[in-house]
């Protein structure tokens, strides 16, 4: 017997049929014995709805009463599904964030969990009745309404997970788990049996949407497994943990657990700066101070006492960079910016590069062979990341995707 949390999403959550099946597969889980703390979310598209009504008042509603409201959404869902439940002869039990005692801190539409009360769930579990806590939502000390931001409800799981030292915290979402890169870009992407925190937290902030990335920190930290299945189809889903060896069984560790890829980046270049110290910190902390976040460095080592430095920033932040970047170059009496729009970046994962030798060259080679220029590289010692024309997006996944064996089952 195990204590699971089961977490289902806005889609699991999306219509009266959807919200039985859910009940079905809860009911079937405390079948083969299992204790069960469901966490649920919203229907698709409520919160979205509910934060247009807010706006249709204030286009900046005051945040309490923004969080007061869109924290509605899931205590729908818990009712339904506890409903839902007693049907199907599961004795269930709703309750609020507020209800379990979810407290954060008072940071409204962002808060952060600090405490969560653990016995009234555990005394539910210990009489065979199912909790069904909502998602997304806390209470601070004054005992105001919180949200946790967007996607929250996954991090409500995981934090419940730890608190009740769950053996592990799934979260039952549309997709059937965590890929090599994205299948829409390449077809024959795999899912991936197991991968560790640190990877994933790679490939999600590299833009594979599958969990809210403070869930994943929230996981590694508080060493609670997580694993992602789809609602909608039976399989083993992804599990994603601490431990880096697989399990016995299973052949040697792939080198590479996935690429990640982002669209979403702008490159630009200080060129003719004099070289000498001090330069990068008089181009980087004005971009700092206006608040812009830079991810990828380069310096080039002229030959006439000048360099040009180049880095990346998101698209969303090009403007203002731009902006601050023309001021220093008059400052710096350097020869100007350039920027470049037509740019994506890819970037390969995985724990086994910190113990292989030769992946870097294999990616450039293999980008090479493809007629593909690189323009950045950055490494770190799970990932590197190339900066290539955007183009070539497509073609630079699939053929790193077949270089690297990808495709093949690891098992
Ligand atoms: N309902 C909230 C949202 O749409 C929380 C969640 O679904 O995780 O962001
Ligand atoms: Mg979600």
């Amino acid at each position: 017997m195990a204590l699971l949390v089961q977490k289902y999403g806005g889609t699991s959550m999306g219509s009266v049929e959807r919200i039985e099946h859910v009940a079905s597969k809860v009911k079937a889980a405390v079948d083969r014995g299992h204790q069960i703390v469901v966490v649920v979310s919203a229907m698709s598209g409520e919160t979205d709805r509910l934060i247009k009504l807010a706006k249709g008042i204030n286009p900046r509603p005051p945040s309490r009463e923004l969080d007061q409201m869109i924290a509605t959404g899931e205590q729908v869902t818990i009712s339904l599904l506890a409903m839902a439940l007693e049907k199907i002869g599961v004795p269930a039990r709703s309750y609020t964030g507020a209800q379990v005692a979810i407290r954060t801190d008072k940071a409204y539409n962002k808060a952060r969990i600090q405490q969560i009360e653990t016995e009234r769930l555990l005394a539910d579990c210990k009489a065979g009745i199912v909790p069904v806590v909502a998602g997304f939502q806390g209470i601070d000390d004054d005992g105001n309404i919180t949200t946790l931001g967007r996607g929250g409800s996954d991090t409500t799981g995981v934090a419940l997970a730890a608190a009740l030292k769950a053996d592990e915290c799934q979260i039952y979402t549309d997709v059937d788990g965590v890929y090599t890169t994205d299948p829409r870009v390449e077809p024959k992407a795999r899912r991936l049996d197991r991968i560790t925190f640190e990877e994933m937290l790679e490939l999600a902030s590299l833009g594979s949407k599958v969990l809210q990335i403070r869930s994943v920190e929230f996981a590694g930290k508080y060493k609670v497994p997580l694993r992602v299945l789809s609602t909608f189809v039976e399989g083993p889903g992804t599990l994603i943990t601490l431990d880096e060896k697989p399990s016995e069984g299973t052949m040697e560790e792939p080198l590479i657990s996935g690429i990640a890829f982002s669209r979403d980046e702008a490159q630009l270049t200080v060129a003719g700066v004099p070289d000498r110290p001090g330069i990068a910190a008089a181009i980087l902390g004005p971009i700092g101070d206006a608040n812009i976040e830079v991810d990828m460095i380069v310096q080039n080592v002229g030959a006439d006492g000048t360099t040009d430095f180049t880095f990346t920033v998101s698209r969303g932040e090009y403007e203002r960079a731009t902006d601050v970047a023309k001021k220093v170059v008059e400052e710096l009496n350097a020869k100007g910016v350039r920027t470049a729009l037509d740019i994506c970046k890819v970037s390969l994962v995985g724990v086994g590069m910190r113990s292989h030798a030769g992946i870097a060259a294999k990616m450039f080679k293999t980008l090479a062979s493809e007629g593909i220029n690189i323009r950045m590289i950055s490494t770190s010692e799970i990932k590197i990341s190339v900066v290539v024309e955007d183009k070539y997006l497509e073609l630079a996944v699939r053929a790193l995707h077949k270089a690297f064996d990808l495709a093949a089952p690891s098992t």
